[in-house]
């Protein structure tokens, strides 16, 4: 970031609440703060959260259930608790380097905290790096979708997603693996372990 900076980006921080729209598309990202900001484009690389913000314009706009962005990504929760270890017992453990002994400590511990750590699920497992179909909006772009599996690709995926903002794509392969699905694609992904099986609300 310090370098894209250095080259002239300005670069924002803060809170989206909500898009404004124009008549062809985009005009400003409203913040949670109030303030606005004017744009000519807008990508969004918002992950799980996406549907926050598409979902409200997608009210607006009345578009149809099936052409929603929640056909395209669903927001996947993985659990985690922890554990905080106090130091010098861990030292001891390490020291003993049992690790099924280890594993029994864990157990009859309670956990400090839960949480649930967010990511955006497409069906098949592949990227969304897209413009937003509906053809009322024509500078919105999406690139979100990772599956568990997209934090591997943050050095390379910026050059894809510019060929996208520039309207050149990437090759017929990626353009059709990372487009905006019309049917839903046949099977799941490379890994099945991140395949949806409950809902939240299944739990509550
Ligand atoms: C527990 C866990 C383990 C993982 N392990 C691996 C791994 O080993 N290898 C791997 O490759 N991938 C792994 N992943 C997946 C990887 O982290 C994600 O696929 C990747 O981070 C997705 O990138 P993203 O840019 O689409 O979304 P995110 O990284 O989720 O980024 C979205 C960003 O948008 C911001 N945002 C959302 N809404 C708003 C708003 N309204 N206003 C402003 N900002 C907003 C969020 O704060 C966030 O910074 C793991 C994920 C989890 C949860």
């Amino acid at each position: 970031m310090a370098e894209a900076v250095g080259i002239g980006v300005s670069y924002k921080c803060g809170n989206v609440g909500r898009l404004v729209l124009r008549e062809n598309g985009v005009k400003g990202v409203k913040m949670k703060d109030g303030s606005v900001y004017k744009v000519d484009t807008v990508l969004l690389a918002t992950g799980a959260w996406t549907s926050e913000i598409l979902s409200a314009m997608e009210d607006g706009l009345n578009v149809k259930e099936e052409e929603r962005v929640e056909r395209q990504i669903t927001a996947a929760g993985f659990h985690r608790t922890a554990i905080r270890m106090v130091p010098e017992k861990l030292q001891q453990e390490t020291l003993d380097a049992i690790v099924a002994k280890l594993f029994l400590n864990y157990v009859q511990r309670t956990p400090e905290y839960w949480r649930m750590c967010w990511d955006s699920v497409m069906p098949a497992q592949d990227q969304l790096v897209t413009k937003y179909p509906y053809s009322r909006l024509q500078n919105l772009y999406l690139a979100v979708g990772g599956s568990f599996q997209s934090w591997k690709f943050l050095p390379i995926i910026g050059e894809y997603v510019v060929n996208v903002l520039n309207g050149v794509g990437n090759g017929e392969e990626k353009d059709r693996r990372w487009a905006w699905k019309v049917e839903k694609p046949e099977g799941w992904g490379a890994h099945e372990k991140v395949v949806l099986r409950r809902d939240l609300s299944d739990l509550e």
